[in-house]
C-alpha cells in the first residue's frame, strides 16, 4: 500500500507540472464510448443517450442485422462481433484505439437471460452463460487497462459501467447460470475498480430490475403496480444512469453498484 501511495504522489505532483489539456466533454472533446450488445433493449438506449449528448459511440452486437439499423438510426459506429470469442471483442476495441487514438468509456452491457431448471441444464449451458454474460466484462477491462498502460500521457479520464442485475441478490429456482453470471459482475466490478483506479477508470455496476425492452403498451396494471414506483422500468430509466456517471464530476462514485428497480427489491411481501 505504501508502494503505491508514493507512487500516487509522484504522479500527483508530474501532473501538476504538466501543461493543462482540455479534459473535459464541453466544445471541442467529444468522449469515446464503446457498448457491447448495442443493438437492441438496453444497449440500444445507451447507444442512442449517448449519441444525442454528442459523444463519439460505436458499439457491438453479435445480432448484425439489428445492429446495422441502429447504426443508421444514430449514426454510431457498429461491429458485429460475439462477445463471448475473446478475439472478436478485443479486436472491437483495437479497431477504436487504432481509430480514436482511446476508449474513454466502456459499456459491458451484452447478455442473456436464459432459465432452466437445474436438472434439465447441463454443464456446458452452465459455462455457456457465463461465457457471454460474465468473461467478457473480463476481457474488455483488461484490454483497456492495457491499452492504458502504454500510455506515455495516461488519460486522465475513464469509466467502465457493467450490467448487473437485481438477481445478484434475489433469485428463484432455475435461474443457477444467470443469477451466477451476475453474481460475478457485482464482485468483479469491485475487483476491477481497485486495479482501474491507477489509469483513472472507475468501474461501477448498474442493477437493473424489471425493465420492459419491447411491447411496454401490453404490459397489465398488475405488472406496473409490483412496482412501488407504479410502473415498469424502460430502457432509458437505465440509459440516464449511464450518463449520469460519466459526468466529470462523478469520478468519485467507484465500486459501486446502483440498483434501478422503482423499489421493488425494497418491497415487504406478506403472506395472508
Ligand atoms: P436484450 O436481449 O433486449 O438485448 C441484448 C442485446 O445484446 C441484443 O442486441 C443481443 O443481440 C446482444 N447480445 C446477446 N448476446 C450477445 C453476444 N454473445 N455478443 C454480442 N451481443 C450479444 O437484453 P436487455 O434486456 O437489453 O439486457 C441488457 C443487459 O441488461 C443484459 O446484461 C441483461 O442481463 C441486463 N438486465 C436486463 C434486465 C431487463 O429487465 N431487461 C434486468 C436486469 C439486467
Amino acid at each position: 500500500a505504501d508502494n503505491y501511495i508514493e507512487r500516487k504522489m509522484e504522479e500527483l505532483e508530474a501532473r501538476k507540472a504538466m501543461p493543462k489539456k482540455p479534459v473535459s466533454n464541453r466544445a471541442g472533446h467529444k468522449r469515446r464510448v464503446f457498448v457491447t450488445g448495442g443493438a437492441s433493449g438496453i444497449g440500444k438506449a445507451i447507444v442512442k443517450a449517448f449519441s444525442n449528448e454528442g459523444y463519439r459511440v460505436a458499439f457491438c452486437d453479435r445480432d448484425a442485422e439489428r445492429g446495422k439499423e441502429t447504426s443508421k438510426e444514430t449514426g454510431a459506429l457498429f461491429f458485429p462481433a460475439d462477445v463471448s470469442d475473446k478475439e472478436a471483442l478485443e479486436s472491437c476495441l483495437q479497431q477504436l484505439f487504432d481509430r480514436w487514438g482511446d476508449v474513454d468509456i466502456l459499456i459491458n452491457n451484452a447478455g442473456i437471460s436464459e432459465f432452466s431448471p437445474l436438472t434439465e441444464t447441463t454443464v456446458e449451458e452452465f459455462d455457456r452463460i457465463l461465457s457471454i454474460n460474465l468473461r467478457p466484462v473480463f476481457v474488455a477491462s483488461r484490454y483497456l487497462a492495457l491499452h492504458r498502460k502504454q500510455q506515455t500521457f495516461p488519460n486522465p479520464y475513464g469509466r467502465i459501467i457493467n450490467l448487473c442485475s437485481t438477481r445478484y441478490l434475489m433469485s428463484e429456482a432455475g435461474t443457477e447460470g444467470y443469477s451466477a453470471s451476475k453474481g460475478g459482475i457485482y464482485s468483479l466490478t469491485h475487483a476491477l475498480a481497485v486495479s482501474l483506479a491507477e489509469w483513472h477508470i472507475t468501474v461501477n455496476s448498474i442493477s437493473p430490475g424489471w425493465i420492459a425492452t419491447h411491447d411496454y403498451d401490453q404490459l397489465t396494471s398488475q405488472d406496473h403496480l409490483q412496482h412501488p414506483s407504479g410502473r415498469v422500468g424502460r430502457p432509458e430509466d437505465i440509459a440516464r444512469m449511464c450518463v449520469f456517471l460519466c459526468q466529470d464530476g462523478n469520478d468519485f462514485i467507484n465500486g459501486e453498484n446502483i440498483v434501478i428497480d422503482g423499489g421493488m427489491t425494497k418491497k415487504m411481501i406478506y403472506v395472508e
